[in-house]
């Protein structure tokens, strides 16, 4: 039997554990089990992965995706730059276990955006500088986009901006606007990244991280300037297909 499993806290609204028993299902894996492991802190991860026997891998979601990395034995080139880890793939080598850590929000992100890219988007405003924040920054590396964060905090360089730098010209410049905070997120459906708006157009395109509610509010706003919107489920399938082939590899 191998196990698999998520690792987070809260996990109540967590997608992870429903896709992989759908997978598991719909591949007739008779011996392959997914369970949840809503842990209070990440000082009972050793404790857990010593408990379950024969769990091979572990997805990692808020707030240990950063935290996770002191257990680790590797970490994969593209998790270490961003400092950030949401795979987890667990080896016996002489009986003793090796974790090595990975990125597929980066992968899930850029597969999940390809294909709204045209050659106008040069530019990008990253709203937020988590996790996610930065696992998108990589992405847009990738896709040769530049890009800028944008932050609450008080601070405006040549890479952050403040919420309030924001004007006409900068909305103007960056045709890509990637909502990476969870404003916006189930229950608080209300709440929206505070960007000037009346600047979006229908060369804008909106990408929000947050997939429950499927159109938040930051998304509607982008639909009516007529811009393209995604949301976040594309990408949240990407990075898990990604885990599975990790899994698997
Ligand atoms: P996080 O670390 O909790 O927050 C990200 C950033 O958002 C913070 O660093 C902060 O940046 C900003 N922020 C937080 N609360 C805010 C508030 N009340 N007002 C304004 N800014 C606020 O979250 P994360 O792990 O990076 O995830 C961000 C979002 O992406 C979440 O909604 C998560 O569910 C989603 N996500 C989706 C996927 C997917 O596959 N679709 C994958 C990963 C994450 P500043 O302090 O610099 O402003």
């Amino acid at each position: 039997m191998k196990h698999y499993g998520l690792i987070g806290y809260p996990l109540t609204h967590s997608f992870s554990r429903n896709f992989f028993l759908e997978k598991i299902k719909n591949e007739n894996l008779t011996d392959v089990s997914y369970s949840n492991f809503p842990i209070k802190s990440i000082n009972e991860f050793p404790d857990l992965i010593s408990k379950v026997k024969k769990l091979k891998g572990i997805n990692v979601t808020s707030p240990y995706k950063e935290d996770i990395i002191k257990y680790l034995d590797d970490i994969d080139e593209e998790a270490k730059e961003i400092g950030a880890v949401n795979v987890v793939k667990i080896n016996k080598i002489n009986e003793s276990l090796f974790l090595k850590g990975y990125n597929t929000d980066i992968y899930g992100f850029v597969s999940s955006i390809k294909e709204y890219l045209n050659n106008n988007i040069k530019s990008a405003l990253i709203l937020g500088t988590g996790g996610a924040a930065k696992a998108v920054a990589f992405g847009l590396k990738k896709l040769n986009i530049n890009y800028t964060f944008v932050t609450g905090k008080n601070i405006s360089n040549n890479l952050m901006l403040n919420y309030n730098d924001l004007n006409k010209e900068i909305i103007q410049n960056n045709l890509l606007i990637i909502n990476a905070t969870p404003l916006g997120i189930f229950p608080k459906i209300n709440a929206k990244p505070n960007i000037p708006y009346k600047y979006i157009s229908e060369n804008h395109i909106l990408y929000d991280l947050i997939y429950n509610p499927a159109e938040t509010l930051f998304l509607k706003e982008g639909l009516k300037k007529g811009a393209i919107i995604i949301n976040g489920l594309k990408m949240l399938h990407f990075q898990a297909e990604k885990a599975w082939e990790i899994f698997n590899s």
